[in-house]
């Protein structure tokens, strides 16, 4: 199958995308917050990354859904930083960048890591949490493309995705794998801060499927291009569980590939918060998979456990 950022970079279209992408570093609006600071002048936002992204791991991830891990696993990047920050991160380290190690990568260096995983038999390459480095990744691109890079680009976002932003990927991700965390306000406020999460993740997914559609698979089970839903079970999250659900059958496709996770642990900051301090039960689970089959959803994936399995980037890797 033929890429999209290939086609794209042959048009003409990707050298667009990045020179409208960079301007918005200038004031940055890249996602909701709208922190409107100067990150190519080195001023940083709420998520803490300024003109060049930084990465705090990477390497082949057979953690993820199988249809992305494949023989070779999944081609997974790390950045660091996070424009959401939910209180309960279950990557808190690396969105809280000054709670890891973290190195820069220009987009020659990131452009390296897309070809070296791709050369060590990934089948993707898995960009996560890219929505505060979309220009970055742009413009690393072409130095992929110059040097053979082929596969999916899959776009592992929090769902808190500004639809602007997205359409300045429209032709380019060919795999699109958002959560949706949180369907109120009030949580939304309470865990990380951004009550207007729910509207802008039901935007954002609508705009995702309309690019890229349900999930395309191959001949040998891995996904080619479409929308991957993720949802984090939440303790005494049913009810938002299942308005989400109801929204993904109604909303968005029956055929929509989505993956309900069970792995929650007290994460972060969580433990200031009582009501985040349990674990997610079989039955709670169970209850959640039978809601998703009556609302019609009919391609879930039931048995993703996160593992990290990231391997460590060091500054030989990152420069070599
Ligand atoms: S990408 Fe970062 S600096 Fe830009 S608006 Fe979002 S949080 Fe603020």
């Amino acid at each position: 199958m033929r890429r999209s950022y290939l086609v794209a970079a042959k048009s003409g279209l990707l050298a667009q995308r990045i020179v409208e992408s960079r301007r918005l570093l200038k004031k940055c609006n890249l996602c909701p917050r709208r922190c409107h600071v100067d990150r190519l002048a080195g001023e940083l936002g709420l998520c803490r990354t300024g003109a060049v992204a930084e990465v705090s791991g990477y390497g082949p991830h057979f953690g993820e859904e199988a249809v992305l891990v494949g023989k070779m696993g999944s081609g997974t990047i790390f950045f660091c930083g996070c424009s959401l920050l939910c209180v309960f991160c279950q990557n808190y380290d690396i969105s809280h960048p000054e709670e890891s190690d973290c190195f820069p990568v220009d987009e020659v260096q990131l452009a390296r890591l897309m070809v070296d995983l791709q050369e060590q038999g990934c089948g993707n390459i898995n960009l996560v949490t890219p929505g505060h480095v979309v220009p970055q990744i742009l413009a690393a691109l072409p130095h992929a493309v110059e040097n053979g890079l082929t596969v999916p680009l899959v776009y592992n976002s929090s769902g808190y995705d500004s639809v602007s932003i997205l359409q300045l990927l429209d032709g380019i991700v060919d795999i699109y794998m958002p959560d949706f965390k949180f369907w109120s306000a009030d949580s939304a406020k309470r865990y990380a801060n951004a009550e207007d999460y729910p509207e802008i993740a039901r935007r954002a997914l609508k705009e995702m499927q309309r690019q890229v559609g349900d999930l395309r698979i191959n001949e040998r089970g891995e996904a080619e291009q479409g929308l991957i839903v993720r949802h984090l079970l939440m303790p005494g999250g049913a009810a938002e569980t299942d308005a989400i659900l109801k929204f993904l059958a109604e909303e968005i496709s029956v055929n929509c590939y989505v993956n309900i996770m069970d792995q929650y642990r007290v994460s972060g900051m969580a433990r200031q918060f009582p009501e985040l301090g349990a674990v997610i039960s079989v039955t709670e689970y169970q209850q959640a998979m039978l809601r998703a089959e009556e609302y019609g959803l009919n391609r879930l994936n039931g048995t993703y456990k996160h593992t990290r399995g990231r391997s460590k980037l060091t500054h030989q890797n990152s420069n070599d």
